[in-house]
């Protein structure tokens, strides 16, 4: 019997687990599913249960399973909720969904005499290969063996930018994690930002509604807030594949800019229906891109594909519009010179920006800064102890962009020479640099199939001796636990 661990309990995790478990037979393999701290099922994106949280992706397209892709709707209508499926809904909403849609598949699998077992712990690493198996350490002391193993534990923590000063770290006034904010004493008159992405977007609305009083101010390099999605969605681009054809033959980010500008600026043509008709493309024109092309395209693009590809629901929108039009909200285009503690004020912060375009730099108090600056995906820089393990000791190594963690196209990990390590394989945000896309859903679950479908197989093709497997199966053929 193969010994499968799932590492990661979000989204990510609860796909692949329950692509698994649809697919198996007993005794065909034994799965562990390491879910981490939380409950298994939301992480980061679908724990929030403020109601203002909406989807970016409309509601008919958020099923968790490839072939499944309405299931979300179905699931929300089934439940009565007042959901169609051009809807962008509250996350929480998701969440409820994808809880449910486990219990159903775990019990369903459970019935069936799968061997399953969830534990609410950390994996703190990940050591081996794939000719001798690999042992996974866990924060509560225990190993298991395994066949195969899959890293689906989301981006990694945020780290405090540089500019930020000890003291402004270690104040009250300073987050770097933009879920979770220290409540200042009393509520803060000025309320700074860094991004200005769909997670800033998230704190933004939040700091608006718990301090009616606050002047908002969320900074970025260029300024600019994600686009709008249309209510509904526009016609798909009549020039799709030739558009495609064009940017394949040529992978210069130069190249595509003019590209993909001359066919958005056409005036019979919704520019979304553009960027999304490149969706399902990303990946394999990402690969094209060699290492040069890369960087470009992160130091001079990356900020206008982010704002036009991840757009937020016309209610997000409206809503920004009103705080800027009330004179609550500003945007502001600047590099962050230095965040520190203001003289005198324990607990209020300086923070010093140079605009862009201007030469001079000027400052302003702020009772509290929420750095919400994206992903992090810097495996170079994380102290995420599992990452920090596995890159130390050899068994995962960083993209060379350090976009993640580098992988082969199916998200198997590389070893140093660039071959792939058979069983064990990455889901979500941190293959970013192998495919740039796969941290929304629809990207996600397909990846989770294909993960679903083939490691098993490819542990058959590479089955090791018995001489090879551990003597000691900690984890061997055991009654289904469901945590
Ligand atoms: C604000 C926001 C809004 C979004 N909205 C959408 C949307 O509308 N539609 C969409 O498709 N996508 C959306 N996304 C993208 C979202 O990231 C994905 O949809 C999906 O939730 C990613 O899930 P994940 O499991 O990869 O990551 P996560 O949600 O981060 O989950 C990873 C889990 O792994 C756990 N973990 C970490 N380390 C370990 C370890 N060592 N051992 C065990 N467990 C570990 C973590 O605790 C966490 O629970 C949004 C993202 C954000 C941040």
């Amino acid at each position: 019997m193969q010994r499968l661990i799932v590492i990661g309990g979000g989204a990510a995790g609860s796909a692949v687990v329950g692509e698994l478990l649809r697919r198996g037979q007993p005794g065909e393999f034994d799965l562990t599913w390491l879910v981490g701290r939380q409950a298994p099922g939301r992480g980061v994106a679908y724990s929030t249960t403020a109601e203002h949280h909406l989807l970016n992706v409309r509601a008919a397209n958020m099923g968790l399973f490839a072939d499944d892709v309405g299931g979300f709707i179905a699931h929300g209508q089934a439940q009565g909720w007042p959901v169609k499926g051009l809807d962008f809904v509250p996350r929480a909403w998701y969440g409820d969904y994808v809880e449910a849609v486990l219990a159903r598949e775990i019990s369903a699998a459970r019935e069936r005499g799968l061997a399953l077992r969830v534990l609410s712990t950390d994996a703190t690493s990940v050591r081996g290969d794939d000719a001798n198996g690999y042992v996974v350490g866990t924060a509560d002391g225990e190993d298991f063996d395994a066949d195969g193993v899959v890293l689906a534990i989301g981006a990694l923590p945020s780290t405090p930018l540089a500019e930020v000063t000890e003291a402004a770290r270690a104040s009250h006034a300073y987050t770097a994690d933009p879920w979770h904010w220290p409540l200042p004493r009393r509520a803060p008159e000025r309320v700074v930002v860094l991004g200005t992405g769909l997670t800033a977007v998230d704190a933004l609305q939040s700091a608006a509604r718990l301090w009616p009083n606050a002047q908002l101010t969320a900074i970025s390099r260029h300024g600019r807030l994600p686009r709008n999605h249309n209510p509904a969605p526009g016609q798909p681009y009549e020039h799709q594949a030739s558009l495609v054809d064009a940017l394949r033959a040529r992978p210069q980010v130069v190249h595509w800019l003019r590209e993909i500008r001359a066919a958005m600026d056409d005036e019979d043509v919704e520019w979304r229906s553009v960027i999304d008709g490149l969706r399902a493309e990303t990946q394999g024109l990402w690969r094209l891109l060699d290492t040069a092309e890369r960087a470009r395209f992160l130091r001079h693009l990356r900020w206008l594909w982010e704002s036009a590809r991840h757009r937020l629901p016309q209610q997000t929108t409206n809503e920004l519009a009103r705080l800027r039009t009330q004179g609550r909200l500003k945007i502001l285009a600047a590099h962050i010179r230095s965040i520190d503690v203001r003289a005198g004020e324990r607990d209020q912060l300086e923070v010093r920006v140079q605009p862009r375009g201007a030469e001079s730099v000027r400052s302003f108090a702020a009772d509290l800064v929420i750095q919400a600056t994206g992903f992090n995906i810097s495996v170079n820089a994380t102290d995420h102890p599992l990452i920090q393990q596995m890159v130390q000791e050899g068994v995962a190594h960083p993209d060379e962009l350090d976009l993640g963690l580098a992988t082969d196209a199916e998200g198997r990990l590389l070893r140093a020479d660039s071959t792939p390590r058979h069983g064990l394989r990455c889901l979500g945000t941190l293959l970013r640099g192998s495919m740039w896309e796969c941290s929304s859903l629809p990207e996600i679950r397909a990846l989770a199939k294909a993960i679903a479908c083939e490691l098993p197989a490819e542990l058959r093709r590479v089955a090791k001796p018995v001489s090879a497997r551990s003597s000691t199966s900690r984890n061997a053929a055991f009654v289904s636990a469901v945590a």
